[in-house]
């Protein structure tokens, strides 16, 4: 099929950060673009993930906050939560940017389908509601994630439990929640409701959550789960779910520990896998990895020449502003001037525990492995507004240092705002600054940060 005989010259699939991002840039670069999205423009971030999850986060915050203020002489009247208001306003939120997703698509020129789309061929696309078949010169992938769960067999009762789609579509707020899973959503989602008064359980079948974190950062996090009043239990599974014939209470969780608890929403987070089934990549040939992730390399490049994937649905880094990048580079590399690749390290982080978690560059462990001796500054204190309110939450930073050449390589933080100040640190590591150049900035004062650029002294491991 010559150049000029395909409907598009690329047809993107799936309307979340990465294909948008890709789409609308593509477009911008003078290609005639399509794409096709199932659901609601936005995707996992937008419509069930970071956005409508930092909303809940704030609104457990509030909790927090009317407390604090109290402290502060404020007379804090009822201190009542409206949930449904509260849900009411963010989903209409959630529309509005899910609104903007779709016109900032149609004002850069791309011709988006409201349905689902399923690869015929290297360059062909089946659209299921309209039964239309396109052609495209270039295909990407962008259709992310979807939550993992264990099958009936494995948990019986699953189909009692929800997941982190589910989680935004509840209409009252649970009274007592169970949630499985040590990673980001379960331990966020922990907080948030136990910050609304929820009477909250967290299972995990490690011994410390967030595994792959820096252990300093685990061990505060698992601190700070037990000051928020989550019961947490380590090193066991739910084992089934079922029903029970307490109105309030109606679900009975059994744990592997032999022990059973009484709940009214179970929620699971147990990972995320790739959204691939159904999109036909068995006839496009398109390979998948072994955890059904679309293999690429640096590129985002399959193995068939016509086809890219980026972001969750590649296994790689599964967070956002990841999945944009990665579309932006595709979109400039092969419809723009400028060839470009996302560099997958170094990526800034934050977890919205309460305080919230921030990370850049490697932890301690990793670079002890890379580099043998490390040095290690580490700060904790209480921050300045907690003097008055009495809270016991403490701010923990953490600065780890190549000796060779005194080059940052990984800063991890546990406090207020701390995801607001590794956005800026991670410019710093990204850029390669020293110990010294931290040294030598003026710190801002009275705030957290200045700690950042006033520790002056090596953290030596106490003697046993
Ligand atoms: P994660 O992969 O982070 O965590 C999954 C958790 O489930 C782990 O604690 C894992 O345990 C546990 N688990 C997995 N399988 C089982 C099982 N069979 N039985 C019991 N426990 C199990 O996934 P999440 O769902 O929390 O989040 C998915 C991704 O979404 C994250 O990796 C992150 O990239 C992204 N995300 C980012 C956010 C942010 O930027 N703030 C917020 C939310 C999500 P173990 O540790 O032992 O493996």
């Amino acid at each position: 099929m010559s150049e000029a005989e395909f409907d598009f010259d690329l047809f993107v699939i799936g309307g979340g950060s990465g294909g948008v991002r890709a789409a609308r840039i593509a477009a911008t670069h003078g290609a005639k673009v399509g794409l096709a999205e199932e659901y609601r423009m936005g995707g996992t971030c937008v419509i069930r993930g970071c956005v409508p999850k930092k909303y809940m986060v704030y609104a457990s915050d509030y909790g927090h906050k009317l407390k604090e203020a109290e402290a502060y002489g404020w007379n804090i009247q009822t201190g009542v939560f409206d949930f449904r208001t509260f849900m009411q306003r963010m989903h209409d939120e959630v529309s509005r940017l899910s609104g903007l997703y779709y016109k900032g698509q149609t004002s850069a020129s791309v011709e988006v389908f409201e349905d689902h789309a399923a690869l015929l061929g290297p360059n062909s696309i089946h659209l299921t509601k309209t039964g239309r078949t396109v052609t495209a010169k270039k295909i990407l992938i962008a259709v992310g994630g979807t939550p993992w769960h264990p099958s009936a067999a494995e948990m019986p009762g699953v189909e009692l439990t929800i997941d982190s789609n589910q989680i935004f579509e509840l209409t009252e707020l649970p009274k007592k929640m169970v949630i499985a899973g040590g990673g980001y959503i379960a331990v966020e989602f922990a907080h948030i409701f136990a910050g609304l008064g929820v009477e909250t359980t967290l299972i995990y079948r490690g011994d410390k959550v967030l595994r792959s974190f820096d252990e300093d950062i685990r061990d505060q996090v698992q601190a700070g789960i037990l000051a928020a009043g989550i019961n947490f239990i380590t090193e066991t599974v739910i084992e089934r779910v079922d029903k029970s014939a307490d109105a309030a209470s109606p679900l009975l969780v059994t744990l592997s520990n032999g022990d059973a608890l009484s709940a009214d929403t179970v929620f699971l987070a147990l990972g995320r896998k790739p959204m691939t089934d159904g999109l036909g990549l068995g006839k496009a040939g398109v390979e998948l990895g072994a955890g059904g992730e679309i293999r690429v390399d640096d590129w985002s490049r399959t193995n068939v020449p016509s086809i890219w994937a980026v972001g969750d649905v590649t296994g790689r880094v599964e967070l956002t502003p990841v999945a944009l990048r990665e579309g932006h580079a595709f979109a400039d590399t092969e419809f723009g001037q400028t060839a470009w690749k996302m560099v997958h390290t170094d990526i800034a982080t934050a977890v919205f525990v309460q305080p919230e978690v921030g990370t850049v560059g490697l932890t301690e462990a990793e670079a002890r492995e890379a580099y043998g001796d490390v040095d290690i500054y580490k700060t904790e204190f209480r921050p300045m507004k907690n003097a008055l309110n009495g809270s016991g939450e403490r701010v923990f930073m953490k600065l780890i240092v190549k000796p060779a050449d005194q080059k940052v390589i990984g800063v991890h933080l546990v406090g207020p705002e701390a995801g607001e100040m590794i956005q800026m640190l991670g410019i710093c590591v990204k850029a390669g600054l020293t110990k010294q150049q931290f040294d030598e900035t003026c710190a801002v004062h009275p705030t957290m940060a200045e700690e950042i650029v006033t520790m002056r002294t090596k953290w030596q491991p106490t003697a046993v």
